[in-house]
């Protein structure tokens, strides 16, 4: 029985306007995912997208896995569609449900009519089918308030749909739709969230990296294009900007007070970032930071990292424990790659008490005492290695 995937679309639908350029990315983004399963065909109509198979060797598992990665769904659903007329209608329910039915002690059906020409109105269906099918599972009750299992039937256009109940979508706005930021992708567990969330309210991204080779090594960068990997599953595929930081980094151990030395790098990767991200046309940095978290993350040294340089820096973490972030983290496929016990340029010549409440004053005299990271960190920033990361090519780690 041939299956078709439907896409309830979320908050677009309170779009007015600019609705239909909203539904035209949703439409792209599908084509494109579905485009790796074999052969489908996408459209839509009243607020849903229609993704069908053309042919018998469309994988429609695999396809459905990656709808479900989608932002712009509030709702998913997988469904055989028939003819809009009663007799094949319950036939249809029977044929494609009644297994599932068997399993179950309580069930109720809920029809839905949007086109107003199908004679039977929908609670008259609901009663009708359900009544079939009573006769067809003798064993089953009717339970409107909490059954086991519902039966849905949509009379669309198109014609009659019908399916078990909906799955949740992953919500938010069709990616891009907000515009494009530069996530600071560390190999932690917290970056690869903040690059989730935001791309869930519609920011296309790109990654920037920050590598010190020989302190960190090509592992833990691989580990980093894993990461960005696996977050395009959700974001489509990116740029990942590796940095060699390793002079910048080192010329800031040597010539500035150990206790700043933490927000004073950060300050540096914050420049650095913004230089590529005016390049390739970013309005937004994006980064896993937490109010807290550690001591470059405390309000004072967020201020000094804020006012390195000019673009809006998002931080959707910022007010998240860390256990709500690993559960994002687990939910989203990044956190064993992230717990890899690779190094990370953040961590290394960290000092053992850092400042907790920096001010600006004594950053600007720190920085006043290095003359030479400027250039240090132009250098940085011409020799950044670009790697294209794609939603279907896996970086296998071993
Ligand atoms: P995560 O790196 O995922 O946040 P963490 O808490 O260990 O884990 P922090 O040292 O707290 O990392 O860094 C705060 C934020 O700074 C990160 O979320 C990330 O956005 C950015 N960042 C840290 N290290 C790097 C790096 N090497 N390259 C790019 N961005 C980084
Ligand atoms: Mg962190």
């Amino acid at each position: 029985m041939k299956e078709i995937i439907l896409c309830y679309q979320g908050e677009i639908v309170l779009k007015g306007l600019n609705k239909a350029g909203f539904e035209s990315m949703l439409a792209k983004i599908l084509r494109y995912r579905a485009k790796f399963c074999g052969n489908f065909k996408v459209y839509r109509a009243q607020s849903t997208m229609y993704v069908e198979p053309l042919d018998e060797f469309a994988d429609v598992d695999a396809c459905f896995e990656r709808v479900r990665k989608v932002f712009g769904f509030a709702a998913l659903s997988r469904a055989v569609v028939c003819e809009k007329n009663f007799e094949t209608i319950c036939e249809t329910a029977e044929a494609y449900l009644g297994d599932k039915l068997r399993t179950v002690k309580t069930f109720k059906v809920e029809a839905k009519r949007s086109d107003k020409t199908f004679p039977m109105k929908s609670p008259e269906l609901s009663a009708q089918l359900g009544g079939y099918l009573l006769s067809k599972h003798p064993h089953l009750r009717v339970n409107v308030k909490n059954p086991d299992f519902t039966v849905m039937v949509e009379i669309r256009d198109f014609g009659a749909y019908i399916h078990g109940p909906k799955v949740p979508g992953a919500g938010g706005l069709p990616v891009g739709s907000s515009g494009r930021a530069m996530n600071l992708l560390s190999g932690g567990i917290d970056s690869p969230v903040a690059a989730y969330r935001m791309a869930r309210r519609g920011l296309a991204l790109h990654h920037i990296h920050f590598a010190s080779p020989p302190y960190t090594s090509e592992r833990a960068k691989m580990k980093v294009q894993s990461l960005a990997q696996i977050v395009s599953e959700y974001t489509g595929n990116c740029v990942l900007y590796v940095v060699p930081y390793t002079k910048p980094q080192e010329y800031i151990r040597d010539n500035a007070p150990d206790v700043l030395f933490t927000v004073l790098m950060r300050r540096s990767m914050m420049r650095i970032a913004s230089k590529l991200a005016h390049e390739i046309e970013c309005d937004a940095l994006v980064t896993g930071e937490s109010l807290a978290q550690v001591a470059s993350q405390t309000l004072k040294a967020l201020q000094c990292t804020d006012c390195a340089q000019d673009l809006p820096v998002l931080r959707p973490l910022i007010g998240l424990d860390k256990s709500e972030i690993t559960e994002t983290a687990r939910a989203i496929g990044t956190f064993e790659t992230s717990i890899l016990p690779y190094e990370d340029c953040c961590t290394i010549f960290t000092p053992p008490h850092p400042k907790t409440k920096p001010t600006i004053a004594e950053i600007l005299e720190a920085e006043a005492g290095m003359p030479g990271l400027a250039e240090l960190e132009q250098q940085a920033a011409e020799q950044v290695e670009r790697i294209l990361i794609k939603q279907d090519e896996p970086i296998d780690l071993l």
